[in-house]
């Protein structure tokens, strides 16, 4: 039963307004008024929070589920960086006041976290200087692609036409490159998982105007040939772009600025303490090399000789504003504690150890299920359920098998390079017997796809929703609560 609306008891009250204390007199035009009073339903405040208790249980969260979803990462809020997120000295600074005249020494806490958490970032991934602007992974692309563009563009390089993406790439990358007006070249991997060198030498040249790629990329694997292609693309002037959504599994152990990249973007909230796909803000800055470095967005946070810090707007060559304001700061604030308590050793412990939790898996399903790569992983183990689908049962049937088993689906069908793709991202903050947990869970599905296959079709059984038609439910989104087929009540 749906306490707010069958459960309405006419006369029940939950709040008691105050009686206005100022008297009104404006009387709205008859066409604002409604011709029935609107139908709000009656109940008490213990009701309400009941509802809406029960509706938020109905969600799975990181809070609550192991979360294995690949090419994500952070599973986890830690709870200290939510507290200094919440401090009334950040949260309450108002986004315009280091813009108004002399506003600027009231914002200096601010402002030395946007300066230090962009020296952190440089440092963490040989880079010299960040935009901390971008608001998503997918923004900070596009935003680098046009530092890309303006590169060309003041070169007077106006013959480059083409950015390449490896086939495994996210489907971000290409979109933001043609966005930016470039048309799109995809490499196949060879059997390793990696990009064919060969075939990017047949595609590569002078109207090349970079390759974005992420490393380890979305296989899960390292791509040992990385210096070569940096080499490549450098040859015809091109700009190396580091996806960096894949970048827990290096961190402090190697740099994309020293592995040839020239730009990366960061998904603050994969990598540093917010976990992406809560429907929540992300934050996607953009690093650059010295050749990218004068086309960064404005404003840009200096420190200045007095030890003051200030935004500053004198950069000719910039491509200009990518968005009002500094950035999704809260999601900034939260990364650059989480780097501040972690530290440099703190930081390399936390790749280690999602690598091993990877492996670990990996190592533990592999009876189970055809593995895309066989052989060591980085952050993420990539399965295939190609023996199960023989049998009818598909990645879809069983990521929703998990749902029953309170275990969130790892990404499925992605990358699109691999059939029946499961990508199993545990990351380091789960325990050994979380894992085991899981790894018993995935061997059971293969078992019952055997032994039942047929039954796969109607799970999840226990869920309020069991299969939506997600490709309709992503597109024509309808959240009216009165209207929804697929509830089971
Ligand atoms: C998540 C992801 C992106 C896009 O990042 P958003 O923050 O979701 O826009 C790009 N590339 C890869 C490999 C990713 O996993």
């Amino acid at each position: 039963m749906n306490l707010i609306f069958e459960g309405s008891v006419s006369g029940r009250q939950g709040v008691k307004l105050p009686s206005s204390d100022v008297p009104v007199k404006i009387k709205l035009p008859s066409q604002y008024l409604r011709s029935k009073a609107a139908e709000l339903p009656e109940v008490s405040e213990l009701d309400v929070v009941r509802h809406f208790t029960r509706l938020s249980q109905r969600n799975f969260s990181v809070d609550a589920n192991f979360y294995p979803l690949g090419s994500c990462t952070m599973k986890y809020n830690p709870k200290f960086t939510e507290k200094v997120a919440g401090m009334m000295g950040f949260a309450d600074l108002h986004p315009l006041l280091p813009q108004l005249q002399g506003g600027e020494k009231y914002a200096q806490g601010a402002l030395e976290v946007l300066y230090e958490c962009e020296r952190w970032l440089c440092e963490i991934t040989g880079m010299n200087a960040y935009t901390m602007q971008p608001l998503a992974g997918a923004h900070g692309e596009l935003t680098g692609i046009m530092l890309m563009a303006a590169y060309h563009k003041a070169k007077g390089n106006t013959h480059k036409k083409v950015v390449i993406v490896p086939d495994s790439a996210h489907g971000t990358n290409p979109a933001s490159a043609a966005v930016a007006g470039y048309s799109i070249v995809a490499v196949p991997s060879d059997k390793r998982g990696v990009m064919d060198l060969d075939k990017l030498k047949a595609v590569l040249n002078d109207e090349v105007a970079g390759l974005m790629m992420t490393c380890p990329d979305t296989h899960g694997v390292f791509n040992p040939q990385i210096d070569e292609i940096a080499r490549l693309i450098h040859s015809v002037d091109g700009i190396m772009y580091y996806d960096g959504a894949n970048l827990n599994a290096i961190l402090g152990r190697a740099r994309p600025g020293d592995l040839g990249f020239d730009v990366v973007h960061l998904n603050l909230h994969k990598t540093f303490a917010t976990p992406h796909g809560g429907g929540g803000p992300g934050s996607g800055p953009v690093g650059v090399g010295e050749k990218l470095e004068p086309f960064l967005p404005v404003s840009r946070v200096v420190k200045r000789e007095s030890g003051e810090y200030a935004l500053n707007y004198d950069y000719p060559h910039s491509i200009g504003y990518i968005a009002s304001f500094y950035g999704a700061f809260g999601i900034i604030l939260r990364a650059y504690a989480y780097m501040l308590i972690l530290g440099r050793e703190g930081l390399k412990q936390t790749a280690d150890h999602a690598v091993l939790n990877a492996n670990y898996l990996l190592h533990k399903i592999k009876p189970y299920y055809q593995v895309a790569f066989d052989r060591v992983c980085m952050h993420e183990c990539l399965f295939s359920a190609s023996k199960q689908a023989d049998n009818g049962v598909h990645a879809i049937d069983i990521a929703k098998f998990l749902i029953d088993r309170n275990i969130h689906p790892p990404t499925v069908y992605f990358p699109l390079t691999v059939k029946e793709a499961i990508m199993v991202e545990p990351t380091e903050t789960e325990s050994k017997a979380t894992m085991d947990e899981f790894a018993s869970v995935m061997a059971e599905a293969s078992a019952l796809a055997k032994s039942s296959p047929e039954s796969f079709k109607d799970f999840p059984l226990r869920m309020p929703i069991s299969r939506p038609d997600e490709v309709r439910a992503a597109r024509e989104m309808n959240v009216n609560f009165f209207d929804r087929p697929n509830a089971r009540g």
